[in-house]
């Protein structure tokens, strides 16, 4: 497993989902590589040659997260992964 911290502007990020206004995602990249993934089109954003599967990037933010911008609003968090 490759594990890589990369900088990000924001944590949040404004979703498309019915559920959610906005999402959370902490990593980009997953240890588990499951045949029915639907995030593995990820990779292509990514720059890794890695399969999906055997790589994690820990998103790294200065920006702290502001909660007002998040109050009264649906966040999906993404915690699926587990680091091993
Ligand atoms: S994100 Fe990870 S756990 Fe979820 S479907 Fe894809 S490979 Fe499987």
């Amino acid at each position: 497993m490759k594990i890589s911290t990369i900088e990000t502007k924001s944590y949040i990020t404004k979703s498309n989902l019915p559920a959610s206004d906005y999402v959370i995602n902490p990593y980009v990249g997953c240890p588990h590589g499951c045949k029915y993934c639907y995030a593995c089109f990820m990779k292509r954003f990514t720059g890794h040659d890695e399969p999906w599967g055997t790589f994690i990037d820990v998103k790294k933010c200065d920006k702290p997260l502001n909660p007002k911008q998040l109050t009264g609003k649906r966040v999906f968090v993404f915690c699926t992964t587990q680091i091993y």
